[in-house]
């Protein structure tokens, strides 16, 4: 039986595969990170403009299936303007419904909701991760970057 619900998270998730936010290129990023999915072959880079503690600008260039791509644009639409902690824990929270942890009461997953389905299919969680994962690892790299900056000029 067709689930009207799911038909909808289909066209949220298509919505974002034809039209992917953040691909367009940052001049001079603050961080440059890449990400790599074997598993299906996905792809994705990532580029950061921050300043002080919050994402600027980000551009996302992901190829591959729907789900990687789509979760990707999701992340480019939901992190800019946002602190490096709310977006940690944004991060946090797409991982934790990804693998079906609980989530807390007050959060609002908005587009997000879409990719909830795709925990039923193990082998495609590593494709909605994708862009997370290099989120979170790029932010990393920032600080570290950072941290060696400031290191050298005491
Ligand atoms: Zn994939």
């Amino acid at each position: 039986m067709p689930d009207p619900l799911d038909a909808l998270y289909r066209d949220v998730l298509m919505d974002h595969y034809h039209n992917p936010r953040g691909r367009k290129k940052i001049e001079e990023p603050d961080v440059h990170n890449e990400g790599k999915n074997p598993a299906c072959g996905d792809e994705i880079e990532m580029e950061l403009k921050i300043n002080g503690d919050t994402i600027e600008h980000i551009h996302v260039g992901c190829t591959g299936c729907a789900i990687s791509v789509s979760s990707g644009s999701m992340l480019a639409d939901i992190v800019e303007g946002k602190s490096l902690p709310e977006v940690r824990r944004i991060a946090g929270i797409v991982k934790a419904m990804l693998v079906g942890d609980q989530l807390p009461d007050d959060v609002n997953l908005g587009d997000l909701k879409a990719l909830e389905g795709v925990r039923k299919f193990p082998v495609r969680v590593k494709c909605a991760l994708l862009s997370w994962t290099t989120l979170v690892d790029s932010l990393q790299v920032y600080e570290n970057g950072s941290h060696a900056q400031v290191s050298t000029t005491e």
